[in-house]
């Protein structure tokens, strides 16, 4: 026995997809409906840390996401200026245990093949072209509305509909992303053999100059600056302001920018923070991912955090009999805490970088903004 027979997935992003996996492997019928009209083929890279492979692990589609990123250990702090000296090589934590890789770097179009792949196989049915517009709570059920059509009766809805989610609005809960400041350019480019790891950049003209390898070939390089309004503007401007504010950043740098004078793409978008606080349902409907949780990606756990929540609802979906107040109260003892720390960690160190970091009795500065560094001392 489970606790449903029958549930809609809003949307299908990682959160998305990692719970029709899990519910269609134990015979749950499980429809996915997603408001885009095809699956994700353009996007930039994610980097993984072991605590989301380690879902991967459970998923049973890790045999299928190793080969198709770069996986490593460690952190290089670079200096902006002449020759990019590396200033200290930083070891990792292995989130995931140790039968996992610290990190891996993957092209996000391909983590989103891969699951796709997984759930339409394990018999999740999934619709594209198909926004849940609306629902009617009963007392033991859901009834789902697609594209302003009834589309049936369900056990429960898992709204995984991402960082403006229709279904969290829907179900009254009006905590929304909020801007922490941060913009980011991200490009997906060629890597030059001396990048194995993740490579920081703190200082210069930007907040962050860096880059994560994604593949033999491939990694994704990014620049974090104060957030403008650079929406809607056209694709080579867009590419001519990355390169513009890359050129105080030497070593592998070089060669991104020959990608991008060679017509890389550049995308932008700005860093959200929000947390819904406990409960995540409202009957039989509840957030996960970054419907229910957003934070600036300061320590890439994003992606991470939505998988966590996905692994933990359907094992308690999978392992119980009933869909009641206990479940709910298992799932955000376990889900509650450790989303709130990580959405805590990251919006701090965030903070640190927006404003620096000062000694509380003397004031001096222990972390320095790049402004705060050219300052007369
Ligand atoms: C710049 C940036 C860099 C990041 N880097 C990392 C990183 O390196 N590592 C990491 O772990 N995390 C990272 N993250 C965070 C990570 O991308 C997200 O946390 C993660 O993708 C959230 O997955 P999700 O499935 O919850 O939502 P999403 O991936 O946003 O999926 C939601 C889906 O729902 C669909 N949808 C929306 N409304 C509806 C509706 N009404 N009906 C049906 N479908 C709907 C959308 O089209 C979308 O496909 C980063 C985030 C940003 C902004």
């Amino acid at each position: 026995m489970t606790a449903v027979n029958k549930v809609a997935i809003a949307g299908s992003g990682v959160a998305a997809l990692a719970t029709a996996i899990q519910l269609a492997k134990a015979g749950v019928e499980v429809d996915v409906f997603e408001a885009k009209p095809e699956p994700n083929v353009h996007g930039s890279g994610i980097s993984l840390q072991g605590n989301a492979l380690r879902v991967f692990g459970a998923l049973g589609v890790w045999d299928d996401i190793r080969p198709a990123g770069y996986t490593f250990e460690g952190l290089n702090l670079r200096a902006p200026g002449p020759g990019a000296p590396i200033v200290v090589e930083l070891p990792d934590v292995k989130a995931g245990g140790p039968d996992y890789p610290a990190q891996m770097g993957m092209p996000r179009p391909e983590l989103a093949r891969i699951l796709l792949d997984h759930a339409q196989r394990a018999g999740a049915n999934v619709r594209f072209g198909a926004k849940v517009t609306w629902l009617v709570q009963g007392d033991d059920h859901v009834e789902v509305f697609v594209n302003d059509e009834s589309v049936g009766v369900y056990d429960l809805l898992v709204g995984a509909d991402g960082l403006n989610s229709t279904v969290r609005d829907i179900i009254g809960i009006d905590v929304k992303p909020q801007p922490t400041g941060m913009g980011i350019w991200r490009s997906f480019v060629s890597r030059p053999a001396e990048v194995v790891r993740t490579e920081l950049y703190y200082g210069g003209p930007v907040y962050i100059a860096g880059y994560t390898p994604t593949g033999e070939d491939s990694m994704y390089a990014f620049l974090v600056e104060k957030a403008q309004d650079r929406f809607g503007i056209p694709d080579h401007e867009a590419t001519q302001i990355m390169l513009d504010e890359s050129r105080a950043y030497d070593g592998p740098w070089n060669s991104i920018r020959a990608d991008l004078e060679g017509g890389a793409q550049a995308n932008y978008t700005w860093f959200t923070q929000h947390i819904v606080p406990a409960p995540w349902n409202r009957g039989h409907v509840v957030v996960i991912g970054d419907a229910a949780h957003s934070c600036p990606p300061t320590i890439a756990q994003g992606a991470a955090q939505a998988l966590e929540d996905a692994l933990v609802l359907t094992e308690l979906l999978v392992d119980r009999d009933e869909l009641d107040q206990d479940l709910w109260d298992a799932f955000h003892a376990r889900r509650l805490p450790r989303a709130q720390s990580i959405f805590e960690a990251s919006v701090q160190l965030g903070q640190w970088q927006l404003d620096g970091v000062r000694d509380a009795d003397t004031g001096g500065l222990i972390f320095a903004t790049a402004k705060q560094m050219a300052e007369p001392a």
